[in-house]
């Protein structure tokens, strides 16, 4: 995985981030800059032909503007395969049909829009975005969670990105915290992921529950405990504490240096991350000596466009 690879002679790409809520598309160029870009909706309640429909007609305005274009590259929400470009019936995607399924997403953009397609999992092209051009440029060991619809883990090891087998990327986020709590049902079918808890819609869900109001989104509840209401503030340090024991599970697999937060919910790390390094600490007491396990915690510098430069990476770097 080095930047060596990075085909420089193109200008730029097209990238897509693809999430259980929005779609970011843009164009990015060869030295990971974002020139254009546009975040908006995606129009899953309209099925998946009206959501590929719309990802080709996005595409279509930004090769309009840019018609250099000659290469795309989707980060996406997994389970997906990315040497092929085919989604594996993602977790929080879904319509009126029900759930996706297997879609060869990569193919069918490629038809449309007529240019080669490659696909990667939205938290794997969010850490190679990092190494790339954000806060783990420095690090080879480094690991990014991301905050969104889902919770998505990327991770690289000694410089390369890890896969888990079968060349598929590794769903850290469906790691099971607590078994079999009834109050944290999860897209994938358990409960007690940690996507379950540290997600921001599944956070915002058990908030809204907890405090009694259906309406609450999570700004507003991150407003609440801002201003310091007791209830919220105790949301935010039950994931602290969760969050701690996520990173504890990821630190004594894969040891990373940096951990970074992403994605929309990682808005409210001023309300966590100070509680997460505390019991972070405490849970890795024992592993300091020697080799300290304890990492950095840090928010991506990146605005959330990780995911999309990450997509934009894979572009310029494979066929
Ligand atoms: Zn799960």
């Amino acid at each position: 995985m080095s930047q060596k690879g990075l085909l420089t002679k193109i200008p730029y790409v097209l990238a897509y981030d693809l999430g259980g809520t929005k779609v970011e598309v843009g164009v990015v160029d060869s030295s990971g800059k974002v020139l254009k870009c546009k975040r908006v909706p995606v129009v899953f309640r309209q099925g998946k032909q009206a959501v590929i429909r719309q990802l080709a007609d996005l595409g279509q305005e930004m090769i309009a503007e840019y018609p250099k274009i000659k290469r795309i590259g989707i980060a996406s929400a997994g389970p997906l395969e990315p040497k092929t470009g085919v989604l594996l019936d993602p977790t929080n995607f879904s319509g009126p049909e029900g759930a996706w399924g297997k879609t060869p997403l990569a193919q069918l953009l490629s038809r449309k829009l007529k240019l080669p397609v490659v696909m990667e999992n939205d938290a794997a092209a969010a850490i190679l975005a990092e190494h790339w051009v954000g806060a783990a440029r420095k690090s080879q060991n480094a690991m990014i969670l991301t905050l969104g619809t889902g919770l998505g883990t990327g991770i690289i090891v000694n410089g390369e990105l890890v896969r888990a087998g079968r060349d598929l990327h590794p769903e850290a986020g469906h790691l099971i915290l607590q078994y079999n709590d009834e109050s944290a049902p999860c897209g994938c079918g358990n409960h007690g992921c940690a996507e379950a808890y540290l997600s921001g819609r599944n956070f915002t869900r058990r908030a809204r529950v907890k405090l009694g109001n259906e309406k609450l989104d999570a700004k507003e509840i991150a407003d609440m405990a801002r201003s310091g209401d007791l209830n919220a503030r105790a949301m935010f340090d039950e994931y602290s504490f969760l969050m701690a024991v996520a990173i504890h599970n990821y630190a004594v697999v894969y040891a990373p240096e940096l951990v970074i937060l992403t994605g929309s919910f990682a808005q409210t790390a001023d309300l966590f991350m100070k509680k997460t390094k505390t019991h972070l600490e405490k849970l890795l007491v024992r592993r300091r000596v020697g080799v300290d396990l304890m990492p950095d915690l840090k928010v991506s510098s990146l605005h959330n466009n990780a995911g999309l430069i990450g997509g934009a990476f894979v572009a310029f770097t494979r066929s």
